[in-house]
């Protein structure tokens, strides 16, 4: 690890155009397909285009049959993912070229083209989980022990125990037609927030005009300019309080939503019908609320030690992103990323480590740097017959390094259960995809800091871990806590008002955050700005992923060959069995308290470490 002073004259760099980027540091989309040519070809065979009537008859042949027998059930599901895997394989080719340059007509087209032949497809196999949930309980018992549907046993039975809160055929339909209207209160927030929300100038301390965007929000907080630091928080949040009455009618809006679904088919509460189908129980997130407001003390005294560092009279909710380490800029090129990141996953074996290198490197899983119309940001993506792609903007700075270990870990992730799974278990679900990145993070972090004796390093470093769980753990924790709150309001017929939503808002931040810091007026409309509540129950994952993943990496770290046999196990097994059984084969049970437990106090340590190292 490298560092100097920052040099804040560095030159702009010119943003070269996609045709100047090395091949070698492009991703390898012609394993795919060779061109758009080999592609349409492919389109031709699998999409609707040909197709007399524009149907995949091949499928639409069985409709109304499926009490006819497991062999004919078998048949269908095969069709329909053989039809699947090959669509998805076309939008993966479209969807990579897309983002490599978003203004590309072909390529835009192409996207589009895809992406509605799919959404074709979804809506032309509708049919079939209501028909198999239709049939009756016996047939539907018979099938589940049927050898004939030994290798789909799993996938029927994920799609059966829906049975109880499934409707009849008239009612299904009618709730579908209501579907598309209820999206009107999430679409609303969005296009209010992403189009027509514009925020006032704001001033830095030189006095300068700056543009305040929802981009460049972050970017002034995390800067030392405390006067825009204010000033962009105050601003921000302003602007949303003056809509506070549209906004929080859009947030009961989209709880009246969930609610709506959640009685029409009979669930006992909004939580309970959002963890169901992933067989979460409800009690994973009362524990994590629970364990995480126990030890809030230990988010107070980070707070003491922040302002203390900070040197500040009065800590404010506009100080929490400020640095606590002074500047130092760190700068890794690409190959020498890649080779970090594989020393630092040599825990996990050689094969792990062989293939994760090569996937970085001669494999070309990465498209790297930066070209001009590129998409921005970072993901991992691909498909069952394509390798386990990166998208990156690969700059140079920790912030990357960090970014590629956590998008590697997904692909790692993807490429181990597509290559141990068929093709209907290989995806993964959100709850268990957050641990496999973030224990990569987790393992490049202990990395680092094993072989770091410079002060002013570790200490960055130890601030970078600290933020990475304040923002995962207990902010997430604290943002479930008020969907909850959100959704026990409306089912208890308790009205929402902005001021209702702003006082619980504010009481929440002043239990999470203690007595060191000042909590601001500003905040109290915070709920209204985070996209996040309109995604049902979505937030508590991060909580419980990093907690999970810090659990995993700390038994795999301690105990050697059986945890990293387990853990690679999880890895393989992609949707095979339910979440929380396949972390609990991994070695971690999430029902318990113990791996968020385990979190915080790691957090406590790093605070103490923190502090000692910046005395
Ligand atoms: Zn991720």
């Amino acid at each position: 690890m490298a560092t100097t002073l920052q040099n804040s004259s560095a030159e702009e760099k010119k943003t070269r155009s996609r045709e100047e980027i090395p091949h070698e540091d492009r991703w390898n989309v012609e394993a795919l397909y060779l061109s758009f040519e080999a592609w349409e070809a492919d389109l031709k065979k699998w999409g609707r285009e040909e197709r007399r009537e524009g149907h995949w008859q091949e499928i639409t042949a069985f409709k109304g049959k499926l009490n006819e027998g497991a062999d004919l059930l078998r048949n269908l599901f095969q069709t329909c993912f053989e039809f699947e895997r090959a669509l998805s394989k076309l939008y993966t080719y479209a969807h990579l070229r897309h983002d490599e340059d978003v203004a590309n007509d072909q390529c835009k087209k192409a996207y589009t083209r895809i992406s509605s032949l799919l959404f074709d497809f979804r809506q032309e196999t509708s049919w079939v989980e209501p028909e198999i949930l239709a049939l009756p309980e016996a047939k539907l018992k018979e099938y589940l022990t049927a050898p004939a549907l030994a290798e789909f046993r799993v996938y029927l039975e994920k799609i059966v125990r829906l049975k109880p809160y499934t409707l009849s055929a008239e009612k299904e339909e009618l709730m579908a037609l209501a579907g598309n209207a209820l999206e009107t209160p999430s679409r609303a927030f969005g296009s209010f927030n992403n189009a027509d929300l514009k925020f006032a100038q704001i001033e830095d301390a030189q006095g300068r005009k700056l543009e305040l965007t929802h981009a460049k929000f972050l970017l002034y907080l995390r800067g030392r300019d405390r006067k825009l630091r204010k000033e962009a928080f105050e601003t921000l949040h302003h602007s949303f309080a003056a809509y506070e009455n549209t906004l929080c009618d859009l947030i009961n809006g989209e709880m009246q939503k969930h609610l709506f679904n959640a009685r029409a088919r009979g669930y006992k509460s909004c939580l309970d019908a959002a963890l169901f189908s992933h067989q979460i129980d409800t009690s994973v997130y009362h524990s994590l609320i629970a364990t995480v407001r126990k030890n809030l003390s230990v988010l107070h005294r980070y707070m003491g030690v922040r302002k203390k560092l900070l040197g500040y009279d009065e800590l404010h909710l506009y100080d929490l992103h400020v640095p606590l380490v002074p500047e130092i800029t760190f700068t890794m090129n690409y190959n020498e990323a890649v080779r970090e990141i594989a020393r630092s996953v040599l825990p996990l074996g050689g094969e792990y480590q062989t293939v994760l290198e090569k996937g970085l490197g001669q494999d070309r899983w990465v498209d790297k740097y930066e070209n001009l119309r590129k998409r921005s940001g970072a993901y991992s993506s691909g498909c069952f017959d394509s390798m386990p792609y990166i998208l990156m903007n690969y700059q140079g700075a920790f912030h990357d390094l960090m970014t590629l270990a956590h998008e590697a870990g997904h692909s790692m992730h993807s490429f181990l259960s597509g290559r141990n799974q068929p093709y209907h278990y290989s995806h993964y679900p959100i709850f268990v995809a957050e641990v496999a990145s973030t224990f990569n993070e987790e393992l490049l972090i202990t990395d680092l800091l094993a072989k770091t004796k410079d002060k002013m390093q570790r200490a960055y470093l130890i601030n970078q871990k600290i933020e990475d769980i304040r923002g995962t753990l207990f902010r997430q924790t604290m943002f479930a806590e008020f969907e909850l709150r959100l959704h026990t309001w409306v089912e208890q017929n308790v009205p929402l008002t902005p001021a209702l939503l702003k006082s619980e808002y504010r009481k929440l931040n002043s239990d999470y955050f203690g007595a060191h810091l000042v909590i601001d007026d500003a905040i109290d409309i915070e709920w209204a700005r985070i996209p996040h509540f309109y995604y049902n129950f979505y937030v508590y994952q991060y909580a419980t992923g990093i907690s999970a993943a810090h659990a995993l990496c700390e038994k795999v770290l301690k105990e050697g060959a059986p945890a990293k046999e387990r853990y690679l196990k999880f890895l393989s097994s992609g949707s095979s069995r339910y979440p929380l059984e396949l972390l609990e084969l991994a070695g971690v049970d999430m029902r318990r308290s113990d791996a968020v437990e385990a979190t915080i106090r790691h957090f406590d340590t790093l605070v103490t470490e923190l502090e000692q190292a910046l005395r």
